[in-house]
C-alpha cells in the first residue's frame, strides 16, 4: 500500500543560525532525540540520502514536507521574507531531485502579508507545491485578522489547502498558564490549545462564509476538536447565528476540517476521530523527525479498518487533496 506522510518537516541554516535556543528547547529537542534514537537537529537539515533511508526502513513511500515550526513566522518582515524563500527553493531542488518521494508546502512570512500572498502563488504556479503551512500565529496575531485575509482568499482561489500546524502559544497564554511549568506549553498539551484555538477563531470569523471551499487541515488528529465537536456546537449555535454565520460551526468542521495522524498514537483517539469525522478527511501524516517513522507505521499497520479506509487514510485522500 503507497504510504504518503503529510506533516513532515526540515529546516534551513539559516533558520538555525537565526532561531533563539533557550534552555528549555535545548533540554526538550536532546532529550526528545535520545526517545527517537536519532539526532532531530541533523535529520531536519538533510533533504536527501538520510532521509530517504528513514523512510525507506519503515515503508514511508512519500514525504510531503514543510518548514519545521514557527519557521519564517517567527520572525519580522526583514528576516522571514528571505527565510522563506531560501526555504522553499531549498525545497523545491529536493522535489526536483526526488520527484517521486517528495512534494512540498510553501512557508509563508506572514510577517508581510502581501508577500506571503505572493510566494503562495510563486510556490504553488512555478515550484508545484500542494498548498502552505501556516505555523499557527504570527508572533503573537492570530490569522483571522482582516489583514491575513488575502492568504486564505488565494489558497482556495488556487485549489490548495492549508496546513494550521502548531506554534509555541500566544506569549500571554505561555505566561498565564505556563509560566514553571515550560515542559506542558509545547507538544504535551500547549500545542494543541493554541492549534485549536486559532482554528476556531477562523470558523467564527465568517472565513468559511467568505471562502467556502477553503480547506484546513490540522495535525495530531484534530488537536482535540473531534472530542469536543458536539459540546462546541450545542453552545454556541445561538452565538454563531448572531454573528451571522451560515452553518452551524459544526457544518464547518466537517466540510473545511480535515485532519492527521502525526504524533498521536493512541487508538481510542484515532476511532473518535473517524467517527466523528469519517475516514474521508483523515490523512496519514508521522511528524518526521519529532516523531519516529518507526512508530508511525507501526501504528498504522495496526489500526482496526477496512481496507478501503485504510487505503483512503494512507494514500487516496493525500492524491486527492493535493493532487498527488
Ligand atoms: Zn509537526
Amino acid at each position: 500500500m503507497r504510504i504518503i506522510a503529510i506533516e513532515e518537516h526540515f529546516i534551513t541554516p539559516l533558520y538555525r543560525e537565526k532561531v533563539g535556543a533557550n534552555e528549555y528547547r535545548n533540554f526538550y529537542l536532546s532529550s526528545r532525540s535520545q526517545v527517537m534514537g536519532h539526532d532531530i537537529m541533523e535529520q531536519n537539515l538533510d533533504l536527501g540520502a538520510k532521509r530517504l533511508a528513514h523512510m525507506d526502513a519503515h515503508g514511508v513511500d512519500m514525504q510531503v514536507l514543510s518548514f519545521g515550526s514557527p519557521g519564517p513566522q517567527g520572525f519580522g518582515a526583514d528576516v522571514a521574507v528571505p527565510m522563506a524563500r531560501d526555504a522553499n527553493d531549498r525545497l523545491s531542488q529536493a522535489i526536483q531531485k526526488h520527484p517521486a518521494r517528495f512534494a512540498g508546502f510553501a512557508a509563508l512570512p506572514t510577517a508581510d502579508p502581501k508577500a506571503a500572498v505572493d510566494e503562495l502563488e510563486r510556490c504553488v504556479t512555478q515550484l508545484g507545491f500542494k498548498g502552505a503551512m501556516l505555523h499557527s500565529h504570527q508572533q503573537g496575531e492570530f490569522l483571522d485578522a482582516k489583514k491575513y485575509w488575502p492568504i486564505w482568499e488565494r489558497a482556495e482561489k488556487l485549489g490548495v489547502p492549508v496546513y494550521l500546524h502548531p506554534a509555541l502559544p500566544h506569549p500571554q497564554v505561555v505566561k498565564a498558564y505556563f509560566d514553571g511549568y515550560e515542559e506542558l506549553a509545547r507538544a504535551p498539551w500547549g500545542f494543541a490549545v493554541d492549534t485549536s484555538c486559532h482554528f476556531l477563531r477562523l470558523l467564527f470569523s465568517g472565513l468559511f462564509d467568505a471562502y467556502p471551499k477553503l480547506k484546513i487541515i490540522l495535525g495530531h488528529l484534530g488537536e482535540g476538536l473531534p472530542f469536543a465537536m458536539h459540546r462546541l456546537n450545542d453552545h454556541s449555535l445561538h452565538a454563531a447565528k448572531r454573528r451571522g454565520l451560515k452553518k452551524q460551526p459544526i457544518e464547518y468542521l466537517r466540510e473545511n476540517l480535515l485532519v492527521t495522524t502525526s504524533g498521536n498514537w493512541f487508538e481510542p483517539a484515532f476511532v473518535c476521530t473517524l467517527l466523528a469525522l469519517g475516514a474521508d478527511n483523515i490523512l496519514f501524516a508521522i511528524d518526521w523527525p519529532y516523531e519516529s517513522n518507526q512508530t508511525g507505521m507501526e501504528f498504522f499497520r495496526k489500526l482496526s479498518l477496512s481496507d478501503a479506509d485504510k487505503e483512503k487514510i494512507a494514500h487516496r485522500n493525500a492524491e486527492r487533496l493535493l493532487r498527488l
